[in-house]
């Protein structure tokens, strides 16, 4: 069932993934994975669409098996909140994250790369150890919290009190929280009343096919109607926005007439090691 993709990735074969996974003891087979050291992290450029100026990264995890190759997240996240290993996983990830990203802060300085992002996973929020974790991995890294991003998702957000009350005080640290994958869930619009956002990351399914041309005036370009209306809601609300999963110029400029200034994907930057990080800090700190 396995099969080789593009990227190098081993793949599997789609809709046979998680039973296959589940076979291998994933949960046992992870946690040896996060105790011998094979979970890396990977950062995607977030860049200015006007001049590809980097202003940000997300860190992306990834599993260097011995034996299989590189596991992307999408194979082994759903797994890990299922089992719980999210909690220690996604502590790995943060402090990973906020280490590498004082690091950079102090080799390039304050202007270099403003913030550094990270998903956060509907369980990791209801640990009740979360905002602790938080405040140590900052405190022990020495990253101002205000360049910290968490990444949630809708459906993440979309339980309880508890989370709630998390994302508040999260909030009042002066981290920055990001909904990402916006525009996806059921309930996008009543959720930025709810919730102290202060970033909406577009969907990378509405910036699909963004740049085809449907024959219809500007305004009513059907293809277009979402992101400018994210954007609309977004400058309303006062939040910032990021344009996911950009893949082509075209789509970088229609964006751009639409308001929106940063994006990320495969045009701009793939997700890369943090040295590939440190030479594009460097080349532009160059110029
Ligand atoms: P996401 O948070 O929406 O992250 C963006 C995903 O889109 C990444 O996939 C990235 O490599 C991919 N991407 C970026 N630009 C493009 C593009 O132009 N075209 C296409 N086709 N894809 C693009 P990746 O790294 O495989 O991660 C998949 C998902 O796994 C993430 O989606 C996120 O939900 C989850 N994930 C990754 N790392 C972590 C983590 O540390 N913790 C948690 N809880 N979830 C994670
Ligand atoms: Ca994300
Ligand atoms: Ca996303
Ligand atoms: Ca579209």
């Amino acid at each position: 069932a396995k099969q080789r993709g593009k990227a190098g990735f081993v793949r599997y074969v789609e809709g046979m993934g998680e039973p296959v996974l589940a076979h291998m003891q994933l949960g046992g087979e992870l946690r040896r994975a996060l105790d011998d050291g094979e979970l890396r992290v990977v950062y995607q450029p977030i860049m200015r669409l006007a001049d590809h100026r980097m202003i940000g990264v997300e860190a992306l995890v990834r599993w260097h098996h011995p034996a299989r190759g590189v596991i992307s997240p999408a194979e082994f996240i759903p797994a890990a909140e299922r089992t719980g290993l999210i909690v220690p996983l996604g502590r790995f990830v943060l402090r990973e994250t906020c280490r590498q990203a004082a690091a950079w802060l102090a080799e390039f300085g304050p202007d270099a790369l403003p913030e550094a992002g990270l998903n956060v996973s509907a369980r990791q929020l209801h640990d009740p150890d979360f905002v602790s974790d938080v405040t140590a991995a900052l405190a022990d890294s020495g990253l101002p919290c205000e360049r910290l991003v968490l990444e949630v998702t809708e459906s993440a957000v979309l339980r309880g009190q508890q989370v709630s009350r998390t994302l508040y005080e999260l909030d009042r640290m002066g981290i920055r929280l990001a909904l990402d994958d916006f525009g996806t869930g059921e309930s996008s619009l009543s959720l930025l009343r709810a919730f102290p956002a202060a970033i909406v990351k577009l969907d990378k399914s509405f910036v699909d096919g963004i740049e085809i041309d449907d024959g219809q005036p500007a305004a009513a370009d059907a293809r277009q109607a979402v992101a400018r209306a994210v954007m609309q809601l977004a400058r309303a609300l006062g939040l910032d926005t990021v344009a996911e999963g950009v893949e082509s110029a075209e789509q970088a400029a229609v964006l751009l007439e639409l308001g929106y200034t940063l994006g990320q994907g495969y045009h701009l930057a793939r997700p890369m090691t943090a040295d590939g990080v440190s030479q594009l800090l460097a080349r532009q700190q160059s110029v």
